[in-house]
Formats: structure tokens, C-alpha cells, sequence
């Protein structure tokens, strides 16, 4: 189905997923990509043996003193041209990310954008890599704070946001001196393959060395040498809670640094002061977005009960209108999951809901027939529950959107919203501004995202991306999300004749 696009980005059937740059290998066993969208196979890639896992070692070894020896505006020159051209490839790839994820190709294409709005934004920040000056305590002293290269960067990723959220981190580690290590999901191969193989030629082009960008392929156990690997300095984990506490354990346990972002349970708040119609469009968009399978999608609605009954007929309404389909046919909203287990995990989810005592309002359901041959299209849902049930409190990456009724005051609402194991994304519709702030505010949200009159997906790249309690704390792309790539070093200059020790301590020989 998409053998032109495959082409086009110089991709074969059967392709080695182990990678230093030009150099292609893989002795391990093969992955076979099937695309959710018709079940069909789309191509094989190797994963990677530990062999070919320690010769990619070797090559970021030897390549990150190169690398970190470019000036910086130089290395965002590199990222410049890698931007350039994904904007060449915009739609090829774009297609790819869709037919191999199953997201929509509008969504494909905002992926593919993602990464290139990274590059624009390390471009500018390979220029202002700033540390502090400060005034010294003692006489004639000068102090002030570099950013210094970490060395290798380690990247895992997930399977629902297979190109950007590596570009996330490649973009920044590349401008801050690092060289970088991905692991992309097994589920996505492909993706992987093809965004390593667009940077390689860029690296290629400018005479750069192997070893720059490398990329691995395989399941949990290739991620664990990373974790486990002393050389890595820095593991950028996305992906579920499960996977993040292992890496987490594993990378401290040798005192390295990670970074972490996992699932979230975004809410919606909505209050009897909402914008109703802007409130169902965000809430629908966020909820079968991706078929609900965003770290970001909208899990639970929180409403106000005054306005409860309004909402609840408004959304089931909505939802006869969703048309389900292959998601690179524009006039679908939703395409299929990810791939028969997480459908399992779908009818799974809906068993707990009638087991706890929800209410289902739209019912759900595996689609059959024509079209849905992979037998990964399902029906949304939407149910409603109590926030306490224990399946409102997990993360199930589905289409399954949660009513939960609130009354009195928004401070009960927002109780509600804050009680969930994760922290990831969270909203309010209000055009109050009292409930707005409060809601801002240290007694309001206690997620990295917090949005008023907008719903929980959709982050521009421009702010930094993370989640607090069980998503990880870990910020990625803008503000000044660079640091995480970067260790700080404070300096000290005694420009005098004489040696001043701090704190006025006395010292004569
Ligand atoms: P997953 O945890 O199953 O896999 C993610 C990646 O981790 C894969 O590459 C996998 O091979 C690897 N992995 C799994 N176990 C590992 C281990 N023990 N050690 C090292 N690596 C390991 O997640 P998934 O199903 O691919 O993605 C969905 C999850 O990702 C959801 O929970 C979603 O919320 C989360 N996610 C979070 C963000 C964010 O920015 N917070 C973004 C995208 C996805």
C-alpha cells in the first residue's frame, strides 16, 4: 500500500535494523511490521544481537569527542539541514507514521511537523546554551556556569508517537554535544528505520563520522542494556509507568541520569461556566484522537452536575457522528489500535467498568467487515463511573472516555482531577477567572500541564513536556528543557595576587 513512500525514503522489504550512520547490520531476529490499518505485512527489520548492540557502543564512543568538540551553532547547522529535510519528506513520511502507527494522516503529518518545529527550535537554542554569570564573594574573583556535553545519549521510545518524540530528544541532545542512541518500539520499526536513515544522510553529506546517531532495534531486553549501560550518561525513557519504573530502578542503581516520561489520566474539568461547544469539540478530539492512544488523550471529564445531563446528551451525540476507518482516508476521525492485544486491553477495560458498576453511555465494541480486516478497530466509549474505581485509575490506552459528576465548588473537582496516580495533563473549561487561576495555582492541578479552555492533547513544542508523580518528572522539548542534556559546571577565576579563601576562613602558611 505504501511501497511508493517506502521507496521514497530508501527503505527496502527486508532491512537491517542496526545502524552507525551508512553502516547497516543486524544479526538478531527478524520483526515483522504489520500495519493496524488492514493487517497486512509492510516489511521486516532486524533487531539487534548484543553484538551489534556493543559495535554501536563502540562507534558513539569514538564519535562523541568529535562531535563535542563542533561549536554548538555549528551542530544546530546540522540539525538545520536534518529539519530541511523532513520538510522535503514531509509526506512520505508522514504517510508512514500513519499506515504503520495507524494514527490519522493528518496526525501523521503533525508528527512529521513536530520534529521539524524541534529543529527550528534547537537551531536558535545551539545559540544561547547559556549558563549564569555570578559575583563572587572574594576580591578580583570571577565566577560563572558552562554547559557541558554529557556524552552518549540513550533513547527509548514508544510506539504511538514513533518519530517525533525522538526528534524531541535528538534535536536537543545533537545541539548540546551528544551523541545519541535509539532504541525506537518494536511495534514502529519502520519509523525508526527511515527517520535514522534521513539523519545518517544528512551526517553523511557534511563528512561526519559514524557513530553520531545509531539506532538499535528490538523489544524491552535491547532498552535494558541501555538502562544497564554505565557509558550511557543520560536514558530518555517514554512510555508506559511499568517500563519507567524499571529503567528508573536500573539507571539509578549505577547512579546515571534518566529522564522520564510515562502515561498519564488527563482530566477535563468542565464548570457550569464552560463554553459548551468549544467543551465537546475538545473533549471528542482528545478522547478518540489517536484512538485515545496519546500519552495526552482525555481519559476523564469532570462535570459539574448542574450542567451534567446537557453535557452527557451533547457527547453521545457527538459520538453517532465519529466515523471509524482507515485512518489515511481524510474523512475518518479514528483509525484502528495499535494491534490485537491492545484491543484485548480495550474489551479488558469495558468488563471492568460493568464489574465496578459503570454505566456504559456508548458501549464500545470490535468492529468486523470490510475495512477492518486487522481486527483492530473498535468502538469508542464512554462510561460513566466513579473516580475511585480502580480501571479509572489506571491508563488504558483505548478510546474509553470516563463522565465523572462533581457538585459544589470547583476546589471538589479539582480534588477529583489530582486523584490519580499519574500527573501528566490536565484542563479546565471555565470563563471564570477565578476558577481559572485557581485552577493555575499551587492548590490547583498538580500535573506538567495544566490548560485553560483547551483540551489535554495537543502540545505545542515550544513549552517543556512532562508529567509529574507516576508520568515520570521528566521535561522534554522547549523552554529550557536542554539542560537535561547538558552537565553544568561552575567556574571560579581568582584574577588577584592573593589567594582568598570563601567564607573568610584563614589559611597561612
Ligand atoms: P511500553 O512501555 O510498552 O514501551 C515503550 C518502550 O520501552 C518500547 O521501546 C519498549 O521496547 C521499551 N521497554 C519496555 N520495557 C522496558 C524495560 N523494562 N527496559 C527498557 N525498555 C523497555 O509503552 P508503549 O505501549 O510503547 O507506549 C504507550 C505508553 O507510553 C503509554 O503509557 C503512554 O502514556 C506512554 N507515553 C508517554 C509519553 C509522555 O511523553 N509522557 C509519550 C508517549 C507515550
Amino acid at each position: 500500500m505504501i511501497k511508493k513512500e517506502l521507496k521514497a525514503l530508501g527503505i527496502d522489504l527486508l532491512v537491517n535494523g542496526t545502524s552507525t550512520g551508512t553502516k547497516w547490520f543486524g544479526q538478531g531476529e527478524k520483526i515483522t511490521s504489520f500495519s493496524p490499518v488492514d493487517g497486512k505485512s509492510i516489511g521486516q527489520v532486524s533487531s539487534s544481537t548484543r553484538k551489534d548492540y556493543d559495535k554501536v557502543l563502540q562507534a558513539a564512543e569514538s564519535a562523541k569527542k568529535v562531535w563535542a568538540d563542533i561549536p554548538a551553532p555549528k551542530r544546530g547547522e546540522i540539525v538545520r539541514q536534518f529539519g530541511d529535510k523532513l520538510r522535503e519528506l514531509k509526506d512520505v513520511l508522514g504517510k508512514l507514521v500513519s499506515y504503520e502507527m495507524g494514527k490519522s494522516y493528518q496526525e501523521g503529518l503533525g508528527e512529521v511537523q513536530e520534529m521539524i518545529d524541534i529543529c527550528d527550535f534547537a537551531v536558535g537554542q545551539s545559540r544561547q546554551l547559556y549558563g549564569f554569570t555570578i559575583h563572587s564573594e572574594r576580591p578580583s574573583h570571577r565566577m560563572y556556569e558552562q554547559y557541558h556535553p554529557l556524552g552518549i545519549v540513550g533513547i527509548i521510545s514508544a510506539f504511538n508517537f514513533p518519530v517525533a518524540v525522538w526528534s524531541w530528544n535528538a534535536a536537543l541532545a545533537l545541539i548540546c554535544g551528544d551523541v545519541i542512541i535509539w532504541k525506537g518500539s518494536e511495534k514502529t520499526p519502520l519509523c525508526a528505520v527511515a527517520c535514522q536513515k534521513i539523519l545518517a544522510d544528512v551526517l553523511k553529506a557534511n563528512k561526519l563520522p559514524e557513530g553520531i546517531s545509531s539506532l538499535v532495534t528490538g523489544d524491552a531486553e535491547v532498552g535494558k542494556w541501555l538502562a544497564e549501560d554505565k557509558r550511557i550518561a543520560l536514558v530518555s525513557a517514554t512510555g508506559s509507568t511499568r517500563m519507567g519504573k524499571q529503567v528508573a530502578v536500573t539507571v539509578a542503581n549505577r547512579l546515571g541520569r534518566s529522564l522520564l516520561e510515562l502515561g498519564g489520566n488527563n482530566a477535563i474539568i468542565v464548570t457550569p461556566q464552560a463554553d459548551l461547544k468549544m467543551t465537546i469539540i475538545g473533549a471528542v478530539f482528545g478522547a478518540v484522537g489517536t484512538a485515545g492512544q496519546r500519552c495526552t488523550s482525555t481519559r476523564r471529564l469532570i462535570i459539574h452536575k448542574d450542567i451534567y445531563e446537557q453535557v452527557k446528551k451533547s457527547l453521545t451525540d457527538a459520538y453517532k457522528q465519529i466515523k471509524i476507518g482507515d485512518p489515511l482516508n481524510t474523512k475518518n476521525h479514528m483509525g484502528p489500535l495499535i494491534d490485537t492485544d491492545a484491543v484485548q486491553n480495550y474489551l479488558v477495560a469495558i468488563d471492568k467498568i460493568k464489574a465496578e458498576g459503570g454505566t456504559l453511555l456508548v458501549k464500545g465494541g470490535v468492529l468486523k467487515g470490510k475495512g477492518y480486516e486487522s481486527e483492530c478497530y473498535v468502538q469508542p466509549v464512554i462510561a460513566e463511573v466513579e473516580n475511585s474505581y480502580e480501571i479509572v485509575q489506571t491508563e488504558t490506552f483505548a478510546p474509553i472516555l470516563y463522565l465523572i459528576k462533581y457538585e459544589g465548588e470547583v476546589e471538589n473537582a479539582i480534588a477529583l482531577q489530582n486523584q490519580v496516580a499519574q500527573g501528566l495533563s490536565s484542563a479546565i473549561m471555565t470563563t471564570n477567572l477565578r476558577e481559572a487561576e485557581l485552577f493555575l495555582s499551587q492548590n490547583g492541578s498538580d500535573c506538567g500541564i495544566a490548560n485553560v479552555n483547551i483540551g489535554t492533547s495537543g502540545a505545542e513544542i515550544g513549552g517543556a513536556f512532562g508529567g509529574e508523580k507516576e508520568t515520570g518528572g521528566g521535561r522534554e522539548s522547549g523552554s529550557d528543557s536542554w539542560k537535561a542534556y547538558m552537565r553544568r559546571q561552575t567556574n571560579t577565576i581568582n584574577y588577584s595576587t592573593s589567594l582568598p579563601l570563601a567564607q573568610g576562613i584563614k589559611f597561612d602558611l
